[in-house]
């Protein structure tokens, strides 16, 4: 077991490097705590940040918090928790492949492990299907329909694509999303894995961690309700932020626009929001906010966690209840529950102030 295979645990050789340590993954759950704590961060960043968060220092900490991250997402009953966690598993090993094939071109780095394009296309019994052109790569229309038949954007559909004799021509970054996709079908492999009780009683408090999480994130889907006064303060001031026409840092942007998407604003809203903004374009908000929502990109991101946005130094005056939620959007949720608070949507008042105005010219 080494740090190559930490940094890679789904693949072959990292399973047969834990298999050949002869480690007992029931031992291991019952008494390696700083295992089970990194697994559980990792299904549990994934269900907030579509994260795996950093990893742990001890390369047999890191490595074994895979498998038995594997095993808390298959025993918490909703099978978000496993997509996101398979999602975020993926997105994490780009981040690493892209490292390291940048590096593979450069000039590798002594003493660190690398991972070779060749490497990860053979791992996926890709080799043969794959091959690099004068403008990028090619794939066969078989293995192309294959990795990209569940990636939602239409650019990927075939009739939109260049063909040339039962080869598909793909770009460089198209072939990492495709590799992205290969990881991510490996973690998904046999999930939700059938977990003997003796296994199970023992990680029953990571797994009730990782469900109430959900049930604090799950209330968020349903809101399609506008009200800025209600915003946890961290949104209100960005929103004020843009409002006064600042530049705001790509992190903030990024948390503000992902917000107002969560909540129900369509691209077009949250557009004409920048739009007082005089640093605004037109088509890079439209792009990014398009990506934020899933429109032209395989994901749907959600806003980041309170921990995010503190990392970022884009938490800012919290209050009491900040103490109490770990998500700006459950903060949202837990105002749009009081009662007593008004519930007119922002996408409304223009309407009704209109109407009221009509009224009040009648009489
Ligand atoms: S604690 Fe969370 S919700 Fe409150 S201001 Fe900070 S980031 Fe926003």
């Amino acid at each position: 077991m080494d740090a190559f295979h930490a940094r890679y645990p789904f693949l072959r050789e990292a399973r047969a490097a834990v298999e050949e340590a002869g480690v007992d993954l029931e031992a291991v759950v019952r008494s390696e705590d700083a295992v089970v704590d990194r697994a559980r961060q990792r299904v549990e960043r994934a269900l907030i940040d579509r994260e795996i968060g950093p990893p742990a220092r001890s390369t047999r900490i890191e490595l074994l918090s895979y498998p038995v991250a594997r095993v808390i997402a298959s025993l918490v009953d909703a099978s978000i928790v496993r997509q996101r966690y398979t999602e975020a598993e993926a997105a994490a090993a780009r981040e690493r492949f892209e490292e390291d094939f940048a590096d593979e071109d450069e000039i590798s780095s002594v003493g660190t492990p690398t991972l070779d394009r060749q490497t990860l296309l053979s791992e996926f019994d890709l080799d043969s299907v794959v091959r690099q052109t004068a403008d990028g790569f090619e794939m066969t229309v078989s293995a192309y329909l294959m990795y990209s038949a569940s990636l939602r954007p239409s650019k990927w559909r075939l009739s939109t694509r260049v063909l040339d004799e039962g080869w598909v021509q793909i770009s460089e970054a198209e072939l990492e999303t495709l590799l992205e996709q290969a990881v991510e079908d490996r973690v998904e492999e046999g999930l939700p894995l059938s977990v003997p009780d003796t296994i199970a009683t023992v990680l029953d408090e990571p797994v009730a961690e990782i469900e109430s999480t959900l049930e604090e994130l799950d209330l968020t889907r349903e809101i399609d309700t506008v009200v800025p006064e209600l915003f946890p303060p961290c949104m209100q001031h960005l929103l004020d932020r843009v409002q006064q026409g600042e530049h705001l840092a790509h992190h903030s942007r990024f948390a503000i626009t992902s917000f107002l998407a969560n909540i129900g604003l369509s691209t077009d809203e949250i557009v004409d929001i920048y739009r007082t903004n005089p640093g605004f374009g037109e088509e890079m908000t439209r792009y990014q906010t398009d990506h934020i929502r899933g429109d032209t990109s395989p994901t749907e991101y959600t806003a980041p966690s309170c921990a995010t946005m503190k990392a970022y130094g884009d938490c800012v005056n919290p209050d009491d209840l900040c103490d109490a939620i770990s998500h700006p959007l459950s903060y949202y949720e837990v105002k749009l529950d009081d009662e007593a608070a008004d519930h007119t949507d922002w996408r409304n008042r223009e309407t009704e102030e209109s109407a009221n105005a009509e009224e009040a010219a009648e009489d």
